[in-house]
């Protein structure tokens, strides 16, 4: 299926690995320029480089990347000074760490709550006016499960995504959707990236089990019996950022091989 996105421009965070870079690679495929971000420069120009080396030539996409803390106003600032209009922007970056919540000071949650809610709220600020009045718009947060089935020692991740959540709930439905700009919330359940892998090693440590141990212990917590890899999460949001997908608006669309349980 075409989706007729051929030529729009992408900023795509926390894209230099794992569910940022199965968005961009998808969006790169379908010939969407794109502009990926994440602090690290090294991985990210090597990221760039394979999928102008593997994509951009037959589709004609042009990638760029820039270097920085999307959280932080200094970085957004540079890169809306690398291009300033979108027409979809997908805010990623990482997750908070787990913990105890009566280990959490003011500083633990100010920095959980900027990086989780106020920086895709200030992405969505920045670029939903002018995607309105061409007419087009996509918007896609990457939050998590854990927004419809919080995770104990997710606390941070939980609380800061929740506030993300009911925020676009109410601005998806302004006058932005009769102006052709659709926002919506993708949320991974259990993906094989590094982030996991980290969290599987952290927990090994703790516990003495290995690390396959455990992820099989997690595999079978999955009615698909598997892990989703960052392509498959990928497709699913190239075809949120689609003309095909103009009527899907203020969702929250949960990838997660059936993990929840609940009917709705
Ligand atoms: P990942 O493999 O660790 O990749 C994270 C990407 O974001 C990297 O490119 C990283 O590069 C970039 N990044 C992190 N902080 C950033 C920042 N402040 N500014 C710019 N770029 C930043 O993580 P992932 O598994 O793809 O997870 C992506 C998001 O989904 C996270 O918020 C995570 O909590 C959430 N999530 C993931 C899963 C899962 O199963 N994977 C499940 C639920 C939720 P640099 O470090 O170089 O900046």
């Amino acid at each position: 299926m075409d989706l007729g996105i051929a030529g729009k421009w992408a900023l795509v965070c926390g894209s230099s690995k794992g569910l940022g870079l199965g968005c961009a690679k998808a969006l790169v495929q379908e010939g969407v320029n794109v502009l990926m971000v994440a602090r690290g420069e090294e991985q990210l120009q090597l990221s760039a480089s394979k999928l102008i080396a593997d994509y951009a030539g037959s589709t004609g996409a042009s990638v760029l990347f820039c270097a920085q803390d999307i959280t932080t106003e200094a970085g957004r600032a540079a890169v809306f000074a690398m291009r300033g209009d979108f027409d979809i922007v997908v805010t990623n970056a990482g997750g908070p760490p787990p913990g105890d919540f009566r280990d959490w000071d003011r500083d633990a949650w100010i920095k959980a709550v900027d990086a989780n809610m106020l920086t895709p709220i200030d992405l969505i600020k920045a670029t939903v006016d002018a995607m309105a009045q061409r007419g087009f718009g996509r918007i896609v947060n990457i939050t998590s499960s854990s927004v419809k089935a919080p995770i104990d020692v997710l606390g941070l991740s939980n609380g800061a995504r929740s506030g993300l959540t009911g925020f676009v709930a109410g601005v998806a439905r302004t006058s932005l959707a009769a102006q052709g700009v659709t926002i919506n919330n993708l949320l991974p359940g259990v993906f094989d990236t590094d982030r996991i892998k980290a969290v599987l090693e952290g927990n090994a440590k703790k516990t003495g089990q290995s690390v396959e141990a455990l992820a099989d212990a997690r595999r079978k917590t999955i009615p698909a019996r598997r892990f989703g890899n960052p392509d498959e999460f990928g497709a699913i949001c190239a075809f949120l950022c689609s003309m095909q997908a103009g009527y899907i608006n203020g969702q929250n669309v949960l990838a997660d091989g059936g993990a929840y349980p609940g009917t709705y």
